[in-house]
């Protein structure tokens, strides 16, 4: 599966990289303690070696907790009410991303991480998700890279800098998509990712949990890919 190709970026620490972007139930203004379920898990898969989007995975939620979606929630990210009652629970989506990953050979033939656009979708969708769904959170999702803070460093911009639309734009490309979809937010931030790598930038793991928080990691810790994908534990 993976191009053999010596062209292109041979100096990636990893051969794939994971983009997720989740989508999550949400208010005009969630309280701060509001408990976000996670409607959509997109997975974007780059070949660090072609620098090319080689694959994709997209699965709807049901919510459980709040199973109806706001008004506001269904405007900024076009998933409906339809879309979420015909889908399956997060356990169930969480098993077909982990067969999708183990079939890809991530983590056993092919190094590999995950990306994502800041530090919530692990630090705090999926960490919430997991404890909703009573299921110890995926060791293989504990390190991953936050594109904020590569592009911050990397091109020297400050924070106010990393949004989204803005790292886009700063990189003369435009979002393409429905912005707040997650399969599409995937595939841009994935955009992004790429036009990094083919400025030479080595991205790397940035950020982990740690006792239920995302924590940073030192740039001196070593470069491991994430372990082999395999669905947690119930908890205890
Ligand atoms: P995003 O990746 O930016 O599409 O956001 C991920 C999730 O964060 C969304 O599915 C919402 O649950 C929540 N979210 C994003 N933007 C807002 C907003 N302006 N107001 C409330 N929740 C939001
Ligand atoms: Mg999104």
């Amino acid at each position: 599966m993976h191009s053999t190709a010596a062209d292109g970026n041979s100096h990636a620490y990893f051969d794939y990289i994971c983009v997720v972007d989740f989508e999550a139930t949400c208010e005009e203004n969630n309280p701060p303690d509001y408990l976000h379920e996670i409607i959509e898990f997109p997975i974007v898969l780059i070949d660090t070696r072609t620098l090319e989007i080689v694959d994709s995975f997209q699965e709807y939620v049901k919510p459980v907790v709040n199973p109806e979606l706001s008004e506001f929630c269904v405007k900024l990210t076009g998933i409906t009410q339809k879309m979420v009652d015909e889908a399956k629970t997060f356990n169930q989506v969480l098993k077909r991303a982990v067969s999708w990953l183990q079939e890809k050979e991530l983590g056993t033939k092919y190094k590999y991480t995950f990306l994502t656009d800041g530090s919530w979708d692990m630090g705090k969708f999926l960490h919430t998700q997991c404890k909703l769904s009573q299921i110890r959170f995926p060791q293989f999702a504990r390190k991953w890279i936050n594109i904020r803070k590569s592009y911050g460093n990397f091109y020297k911009v400050a924070r106010t800098q990393t949004k989204l639309i803005c790292m886009l734009e700063n990189l003369g490309m435009q979002y393409d998509g429905r912005p707040h979809c997650g399969l599409d937010d995937s595939r841009n931030i994935a955009r992004i990712a790429i036009h990094m790598l083919q400025d030479g930038c080595q991205l790397r793991v940035n950020e982990c949990m740690h006792s239920g928080e995302p924590r940073s990691v030192p740039i001196s810790a070593p470069i491991e890919g994430a372990l082999a994908p395999q669905m947690p534990k119930k908890r205890d």
